[in-house]
């Protein structure tokens, strides 16, 4: 973005020096940001103002144009009006960077929407990056260096989390949040408006900065999803910065009337999903998660691997003073999926420390008349188990207890294990000294398990992102001309929907398996069709005008003779009249019955704003009913397959219950595959259903029984 050749620096996080357009003396914005500034920042800064010639005893200019020195950075607090000539004078200066605090623009109406356009085009013009209009300000902040260019009323300490809000508000209340809690921040940024830079410029700037080691970000709409999922991507993995973020709007319904499943299945929201499981982006639902899990990543480092044994996976222990905390735990981490670490081989260490009656197995627990010194013997035991990669100390109030003394132990303990460790101590009775040791000592603590827990299954799942191999889209070999001729043959009829020979024709054009079909259109040509396909056979209404033949009574399932086969066709078409009287009916298709298999649902989109999609879930005729599907942006690679089935509600099902045997995953993942190529080939394709796929037990493939295809309507 800023590239050394147009900027010799980036101008909001280490300007050399600042104009403050709008400086003032008068209690107010102008004064609280240009008295912020002044007040940490080692730099030069230049009040601007028309009315003075000093602000706060430094000499005033009227424009920035008066300054004769270089200024890199303007920080514009003017009424909204006057904004276009301040950006003017800014862009003629060549200042690298505005940060325009005004409101009274796109967020008021018409009026304010034109301005924004004019402030947008004048910066464009000049090369002047913005950030704002209507927002708080930025803070970058350093041990040497303060930079506060916001009108908040304090400024909280250095650190390493980074905070970028769309809301002001948000800003505002997070930070003083922090500051009471002792957390520090590297850079916060309220983009306000985002006029030009947005959610993805920030990440791109946050991306490489040293100081940085946490992202934190509230987001209302991301502008471009594709390179918000570069840039995350790279922050995540390959600089190993986790992102959390809350993003607003999750309940807004965005599924309409579709054709397809797909269509009516997915709410923007499940696109954010999407986009941020390829980001490897923590989302979270509540300003709670945003804060504790952003400020225990920024404290505690996450779970490592196991030492010595590649692949591994090491766990969760909880360490406790009483039983039932510690089966609550216990039962909490199960519930997130987390893995409880086996420490067998510290087992006989734990039961020579504590008395008969506790347990020495993983929840440890200590018993009731517990004192520090017994909490610092299992402490470090466990920590040095290397099975363990994090620990929950928890503990409930009791006579033999100091709180503060076990709160200076669990620091102790910690430190330099590389492990995540974290505490739970219910009682508020017991005072705050030991929270503010816990704080100090870099330990994320909590009153409750459950958020405790919640904040480590966090850690968890970034550490299985960091541990995942790269997801690589691989292309088969495929008959692409094959599917354009069907598409086009289509499109020459006016038609947007593809009918069942056509979509079966694609299918096998792009890979996919599927039983043996024929059309028939008279009962002498079904016992024709019925030696190509055999016993038992499928029967379905072709029509162009029935999309879901179930409700019009237009499928029959295991036919096994002659006579089922002529009744089944006389009822079919009977059932389709009646269903809808004009309807032109191709005929009736001869399908091979797949037997015993599992009905999924595959699917495919295109986004206008996100692109190709993709999904998957839970398939057959009570999809809409359960709703278990999941997203992904297209195209994907096997990796990013294999972990779209793990993530639906249902994946049990697939791995067989009760003594069935496992479907085949690796069928379901290939073929998602093969729709991604698909959907990405054919941006034309506007929805692509695949509902069901039938899914043998493993090794034994998958095929698709139903397939219905719409095209993106053209104008004309
Ligand atoms: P529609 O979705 O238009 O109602 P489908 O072709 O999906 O029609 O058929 C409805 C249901 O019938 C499927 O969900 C599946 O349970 C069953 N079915 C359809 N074709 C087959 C087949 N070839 N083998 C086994 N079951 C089938
Ligand atoms: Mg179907």
């Amino acid at each position: 973005m800023f590239s050394t050749s147009n900027s010799r620096i980036n101008p909001f996080f280490s300007p050399k020096s600042i104009a403050v357009i709008g400086a003032s003396e008068k209690p107010g914005v102008g004064e609280t940001i240009f008295s912020n500034i002044k007040n940490g920042y080692t730099g030069k800064v230049y009040p601007i103002t028309p009315s003075h010639t000093t602000v706060f005893g430094i000499k005033a200019y009227k424009s920035v144009l008066d300054v004769a020195d270089d200024i890199d950075l303007a920080v514009v607090i003017t009424p909204n009006r006057i904004v276009p000539s301040v950006m003017n004078d800014i862009g003629k200066k060549k200042i690298g960077g505005a940060i325009i605090i005004s409101a009274g623009f796109k967020e008021a109406g018409e009026q304010g929407a034109k301005l924004e356009k004019e402030i947008q085009s004048i910066g464009k013009r000049y090369g002047t990056r913005i950030i704002g209009p209507n927002c708080l300000g930025v803070m970058s902040l350093s041990e040497s260096n303060k930079i506060n260019a916001t009108f908040l009323k304090v400024t909280p300490q250095h650190g390493n989390i980074a905070l970028v809000s769309q809301s002001g508000a948000i800003c505002a209340a997070t930070v003083e949040d922090a500051i009471t809690q002792g957390i520090g921040f590297s850079k916060v940024v309220s983009m306000g408006n985002k006029v030009d830079m947005d959610e993805d410029d920030i990440l791109e700037l946050l991306s490489d900065d040293p100081k940085t080691k946490v992202i934190m970000m509230y987001l209302e709409d991301i502008h471009d999803g594709r390179r918000f999922m570069e840039i995350a991507k790279k922050i995540t993995r390959k600089n190993k910065k986790p992102i959390v973020a809350l993003k607003a709007g999750r309940s807004a319904a965005g599924a309409k009337a579709a054709m397809s499943h797909t269509g009516a299945l997915m709410g923007s929201d499940d696109t954010y999903d999407a986009l941020f499981a390829q980001s490897g982006v923590i989302r979270v639902d509540t300003l709670q998660d945003l804060f504790t899990i952003s400020t225990a990543f920024s404290k505690q480092p996450i779970p490592p691997p196991h030492p010595t044994i590649k692949g591994y996976s090491t766990g969760v222990i909880i360490v406790s003073n009483a039983g039932g905390p510690a089966i609550i735990s216990t039962d909490m981490c199960s519930k997130y999926g987390l893995k409880m670490a086996d420490i067998s081989s510290s087992r006989e260490a734990i039961a020579k420390v504590i008395p008969q009656y506790g347990s020495a197995g993983n929840p440890v627990d200590i018993v009731g008349d517990a004192d520090a010194t017994r909490f610092e013997k299992v402490l470090s035991e466990v920590l040095s188990n290397p099975n363990v990669s994090s620990v929950v100390t928890m503990c409930t109030p009791s006579a033999t207890l100091n709180y503060s003394d076990l709160a200076r132990t669990i620091v102790k303990t910690s430190k330099g294990t590389g492990k995540t460790m974290i505490a739970a101590l219910m009682g508020l009775a017991e005072g705050s000294e030991n929270k503010e040791i816990l704080s100090d000592g870099g330990i994320p603590h909590f009153m409750y398990v459950e958020l405790a827990v919640r904040t480590l299954e966090a850690m968890y799942r970034f550490r299985d992102w960091l541990g995942m191999p790269a997801d690589i889209p691989e292309r088969f070999d495929v008959d692409a001309k094959k599917v354009k001729v069907v598409l086009d043959n289509a499109r020459k009829e006016g038609r947007t929907r593809i009918l069942e020979d056509g979509g079966y024709e694609i299918l096998s054009a792009y890979g996919f398996h599927r039983p043996k079909n024929i059309i028939a259109t008279s009962e002498d040509e079904c016992i024709n069709a019925v030696k190509t396909v055999g016993y038992p056979i499928v029967m379905k209404i072709v029509s162009p005008d029935i999309i879901h033949k179930s409700d019009a009574g237009g499928v029959k399932v295991g036919l096994r003779t002659d006579e089922e086969v002529r009744a089944a066709f006389k009822t079919i078409t009977d059932n389709a009249r009646k269903y809808k009287a004009d309807a032109t009916i191709k005929g009736v298709l001869l399908q091979e019955m797949i037997k015993s298999g599992k009905e999924i649902i595959l699917g495919a989109k295109h986004d206008l704003i996100f692109g190709p999609l993709i999904m998957f879930g839970l398939g057959g005729i009570y999809v809409q009913v359960f709703k278990d599907v999941v997203f992904r942006m297209a195209p994907i690679g096997r990796q990013e397959g294999l972990r779209m089935i793990e993530s639906i509600k249902s994946i049990k099902l697939l791995k067989g219950v009760r003594g069935e045997k496992p479907s085949d995953l690796k069928a379901i993942v290939e073929n998602l595959q093969r729709l991604s190529q698909l959907i990405t080939d054919f941006p034309e394709i506007e929805e692509f259903d695949i509902n069901p796929l039938m899914v043998l037990e493993e090794g034994k493939g998958a095929f698709t029984v139903d397939v219905r295809v719409g095209l993106r309507k053209t104008n004309g």
